[in-house]
């Protein structure tokens, strides 16, 4: 590669409070009026004063022992100078050169890259506004003005736009398995603005240079940053970022120079474009907030949060893959869909119990285990394998159609374990097992009462098969004809009318055996 890209990401995310950052103003997201959500504190008015909300300083602890940050013993607020209509107070209270976790990494899935963290601190949204071209004004809300917002900072560590979309998906997958923000990415909750620049290789930089070339080097040896903002989903990430590589090297390819600005995304056009220069950009004249005294993080909160700690997404992954032995895409899908994943666990959980005295007397698949009670034992592997392999096709295929939550449904784990069992035991044909599935679904019903009112049983009599194979020959005599002839897709033709009149309770393979025999 002719230049090397130098790209780092700043994460804004709405954490999840009850009340806003710094007054006792309720923090809902989903409220639509405007302007109902205020107090004295968050719209600005003299002589208030802000009082820290611990809940919002605990996430961003959680958010840092989760990115093996370092959390800082003293944290300390500073004030963000700068005039804006949706900026009641003339300023933010952010942290400047104190944050509460500095350092740390994340490791982008299925992949051995790590980024690494520079910081992660606190600050408060600003309110909205909201514009009436047509008639010519503005109004502001200031609903979210004063609600916590956590700022990451990376490092300049990514290579590409599929590696910084990947990382900010991870990292709303933790902020996800953590409970401290929604992350919605459409709701403005987690918005993404990446640093790009781009350089010559480092093995063609002079020594020198080489040893500045990571994180103090000069903007000589960095190249000119430009800032991208409003990446308002991963595929905005992952195309802006590619779209900034490709057109900053265009650039430097003419000779031309890079202008140090900030750039936004257009959707619809798949370009950046300009929206400020360095010269337009602000100096936000930092200094400590008066009104805040300096935090004191006290150890014995942070071992609690600690204790505290639910499993991670990448935890989650690497006991997936041993425990049960699952791909890597099936893994993946099952942990970014945690209720699933959940669900999942449920039903291997029910193999992992069962024995015949657990099962319900009515059930099918007891004479099943009568004859071979040790089976399961020994099939475990198999079985869980097949639970997934359902549940991630006809399963989820059903869920995704309904546009359902896994926690809505009727089916019980322990209802789509036994009918995974009674797939596995050859008690139904994978054929009837889909009719079964769909019947649970609506009804809720167990599938040994489905099987019974259906009478869906798979059947073993070849002698009843031969019948309906024998009726299929004498109504299909043109693909009986072509099938003589040669052509051999008429036999799968003639496979699934029987299929088809056994109901799917014949296997196919035994059915395919009758009729060349027949036809011979
Ligand atoms: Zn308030």
């Amino acid at each position: 590669m002719k230049y090397e890209p130098v790209i780092g990401l700043e994460i804004h995310t709405e954490l999840k409070t009850k009340t806003k950052m710094f007054c006792a103003s309720k923090n809902d997201p989903d409220e639509r009026h405007p302007n109902v959500n205020i107090c004295p504190i968050c719209t600005g008015q003299p002589g208030t004063l802000p009082v820290i909300n611990k809940e919002a300083v605990n996430h961003v602890i959680k958010v840092g022992l989760a990115l093996e940050s370092k959390i800082a013993e003293i944290t300390k607020w500073d004030r963000k100078n700068y005039f804006y209509p949706d900026l009641p107070k003339g300023y933010q209270i952010s942290q400047y050169d104190e944050p509460i976790c500095l350092g740390g990494k994340l490791k982008i899935p299925n992949s051995d890259r790590e980024i690494r963290i520079t910081r992660v601190h606190l600050e408060e949204d600003t309110g909205r506004l909201i514009h009436f071209g047509h008639i010519g004004h503005s109004l502001v809300d200031f609903n979210r003005a004063g609600v916590p917002l956590m700022e990451l900072v990376t490092e300049p560590d990514f290579h590409s736009g599929e590696e910084a979309s990947a990382f900010a998906q991870e990292l709303q997958l933790i902020l996800r398995y953590l409970g401290v923000s929604d992350a919605n990415m459409e709701k403005g909750q987690l918005r993404v603005e990446a640093n790009i620049s781009i350089r010559p290789p480092i093995s063609k930089l002079p020594a020198c240079a080489k040893a500045l070339a990571g994180r103090q080097a000069p903007s000589s040896i960095l190249g000119t940053k430009v800032e991208v903002k409003n990446l308002n989903s991963f595929k905005a990430v992952r195309d802006a970022v590619d779209y900034e590589i490709k057109r900053q090297s265009e650039l430097l390819d003419e000779g031309k120079k890079i202008a140090q600005e900030t750039r936004g995304w257009n959707e619809t056009k798949g370009q950046t474009i300009s929206q400020r220069g360095k010269e337009q950009s602000h100096d936000y004249r930092y200094f400590p907030e008066p009104d805040l005294p300096p935090l004191r993080i006290d150890f014995g909160i942070v071992e609690e949060i600690k204790a505290a700690m639910p499993e991670l997404p990448s935890q989650k992954r690497t006991r997936f893959k041993n425990n049960y032995g699952l791909q890597d895409d099936q893994t993946n899908i099952l942990v970014n869909n945690e209720k699933l994943a959940n669900y999942f666990e449920n039903v291997v959980s029910e193999f992992m119990n069962w024995d015949k005295e657990g099962l319900d007397k009515d059930s099918l698949l007891a004479p099943e285990l009568d004859a071979s009670p040790h089976f399961i034992e020994k099939e475990k592997q198999l079985i869980i394998n097949l639970s997934a392999n359902y549940l991630l096709s006809d399963f989820l295929g059903l869920l995704n159609e309904s546009s359902a939550e896994v926690s809505d449904i009727k089916i019980t784990a322990e209802d789509f374990a036994e009918w995974v069992c009674l797939i596995h035991r050859n008690v139904i044909t994978s054929r009837a097992a889909k009719d079964v599935l769909k019947e649970m679904w609506a009804t809720g019903k167990d599938p040994s009462q489905v099987i019974r009112e259906k009478d869906l049983v798979r059947v073993e009599d070849l002698g009843e098969i031969e019948k309906a194979a024998e009726k299929i020959i004498k109504e299909s005599q043109a693909a009986v004809l072509d099938y003589k002839k040669g052509k051999e897709a008429s036999l799968q033709f003639l496979v699934g009318q029987v299929m088809k009149e056994t109901r799917g309770k014949a296997n196919p393979e035994t059915v395919s055996d009758i009729l060349k025999k027949l036809l011979k």
